[in-house]
């Protein structure tokens, strides 16, 4: 299950997927009380378990992407998967195979570079002095030697209207 966020709601109705990152260590699993958050052994962070989550949002609070939504009707935590009985059978994800745009994509980092000659492939976000490096991979212009993505730096960022821009990398390079 994936969601989607309203970017800047009081501006603009651009809005954009919320897909987990899928850590190396996933935050939401270590600080789940009840291990309903399982990691498998091909990197693929999975949803919460049913009989186990006991729905008490500590997993939503310590994402630090933005990802588990507990669904209060169910009484648990359901978050973006990859698509696991797809995706561990050969098949892309349901996000990635109905995305017009492509903006998600399901594959190698060899085809996404493949695909996307302009733009580089990020996995390795910093906050702060803390770093998280993730399966999935974000893109970014090419220019430069982007080799994480500085998260904290795109907070104090404002928004001018419709348009959109984060400026993460810029501190990066200094
Ligand atoms: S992005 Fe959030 S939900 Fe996904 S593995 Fe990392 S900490 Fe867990
Ligand atoms: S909401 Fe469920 S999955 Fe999340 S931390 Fe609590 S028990 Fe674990």
């Amino acid at each position: 299950m994936i969601h989607l966020e309203y970017v800047d709601r009081a501006n603009s109705v651009q809005t954009a997927p919320v897909v987990c990152m899928h850590c190396d260590q996933p935050t939401c699993a270590e600080v789940c009380p009840a291990d309903a958050i399982k990691r498998t052994a091909d990197g693929v962070v999975q949803t919460a378990r049913k009989p186990r989550c006991i729905a008490c949002s500590n997993c939503v609070l310590a994402c630090p992407f933005g990802v588990p939504e507990v669904k209060v009707e169910l009484k648990m935590m359901m978050k973006c998967d990859m698509c696991y009985d797809r995706t561990s059978v050969g098949k892309k994800p349901m996000c990635a195979t109905v995305c017009p745009s492509q903006a998600l994509f399901f594959g190698t980092r060899e085809q996404l570079e493949q695909l996307r000659p302009r733009s580089t492939p990020v996995n390795q976000f910093q906050f702060g002095a803390q770093t998280i490096t993730t399966k999935v991979n974000m893109l970014v212009p090419k220019t430069g030697k982007a080799e994480y993505i500085y998260v904290t730096a795109a907070l104090n960022e404002t928004t001018i209207g419709k348009e959109i821009t984060l400026n993460i990398l810029q501190e990066a390079y200094d």
